[in-house]
């Protein structure tokens, strides 16, 4: 057991608890470094061998001694790289898992429009200036809150009335998608050079999906009453099977292009985060190159994962997997960053 001389360690939020699951289940002992005050999940679940606490995610790199001592490999999640900041994140000295290069281009709206266009994908148009719109937009504050604070606008004049409150604000205006959100989660084994589709998720967003559950006639009187993003809870979903070979060709795209802005490129847990309409188009508004949230429904694998390994598969499991193979195959450089 290779394995047993690395540790497996992230922090305690986000995916964490899928991510522990999955080390122990490959038989890593596992490391979670917890804000004080929120141990409890990883106790109560047995999902970390050892717990570090601090006062805030922003010393993580006071404690990275620690873990370099205990020859931990920090798997990064959402949480992660919104709290360190991916400049912060490039700078770490102990083992990292997946391509550090590679965040800026997911941390930057701008770049990460790039990313997707030169793959060839979809993406809902960008407004330059408020007086350019013309149709239902979305208009999205830079620096993830989840969501807190976007709104829609239909034109100038609405547009100047819903940003007064955050006028200092840096912002994009995009074109509103009308269709259902769909969040794909993929893996590349930069091993194996292989595509794997790992499940579906959509969210469920507060206020947003609740809206249909008050009558237009009480939306109406209501005065402030605009939708807000504010992720609660992500539900599975499995696509309708004729989308899959297309879905497939969209995470092949954009691994192909993520070689050339970031070599060696985009490996490991990743997410397109996309709407369908009813034409059947299929528009990505983000890219998360990292594990994402929505795959916590498939702590015991998705039916995707489940046709291919014939045994509960995560996402957090298949990145203990391959960093398991990479040490048998005396290759662990490759999957760190
Ligand atoms: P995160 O970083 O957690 O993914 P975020 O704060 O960057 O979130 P987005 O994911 O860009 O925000 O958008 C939040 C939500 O807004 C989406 O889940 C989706 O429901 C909706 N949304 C985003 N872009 C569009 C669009 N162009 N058209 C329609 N709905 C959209």
């Amino acid at each position: 057991m290779a394995q047993l001389k690395y540790k497996i360690a992230t922090i305690g939020s986000h995916s964490g608890l899928q991510i522990f699951k999955g080390a122990h289940d490959e038989g890593f002992k596992t490391i979670a470094i917890c804000r004080k005050g929120s141990e409890r999940p990883y106790k109560m679940f047995n999902a970390a061998d050892e717990i570090i606490s601090i006062d805030s995610y922003k010393d993580f790199p006071k404690i990275q001694n620690e873990l370099i001592k205990n020859n931990a490999i920090v798997i990064p999640h959402g949480s992660f790289v919104t709290y360190m900041g991916y400049e912060k994140v490039e700078k770490l000295k102990v083992l990292y898992y997946g391509n550090k290069k590679i965040l800026k281009w997911e941390s930057d709206r701008h770049l990460e429009r790039q990313w997707l266009k030169n793959a060839g994908l979809k993406v809902p148009m960008l407004f330059a200036k408020p007086k350019d719109i013309d149709g239902l937009v979305i208009v999205k504050f830079m620096g993830a809150e989840g969501g807190k604070g976007y709104f829609l606008a239909k034109n100038e004049k609405d547009f100047n009335r819903k940003i007064k409150p955050y006028k200092l604000r840096k912002y994009v205006i995009q074109e509103y998608i009308i269709g259902v959100p769909l969040f794909i989660h993929y893996f590349y084994s930069s091993l194996t050079n292989e595509i794997e589709i790992m499940g579906c998720d959509i969210r469920y967003e507060s206020n947003v999906d609740s809206l249909g559950r008050i009558s237009a006639r009480d939306q109406i009187v209501l005065p402030k009453i605009d939708p807000s993003y504010v992720i609660v809870g992500n539900i599975p979903v499995v696509v309708r099977e004729s989308f899959l070979p297309r879905l497939i060709e969209m995470g092949e795209k954009v691994v192909e292009v993520s070689k050339k802005l970031a070599p060696p490129g985009l490996f490991g847990p990743f997410c397109l985060e996309t709407i369908l309409t009813p034409e059947e188009e299929i528009f990505v508004f983000e890219i998360s190159a990292r594990i994402v949230a929505g795959t916590n429904p498939f702590i015991e694998g998705s039916p995707y994962t489940w046709l291919k390994y014939n045994k509960p598969m995560s996402t957090g499991r298949r990145i203990a997997l391959e960093i398991k193979n990479a040490i048998k195959m005396n290759q662990l450089k490759r999957v760190l960053g």
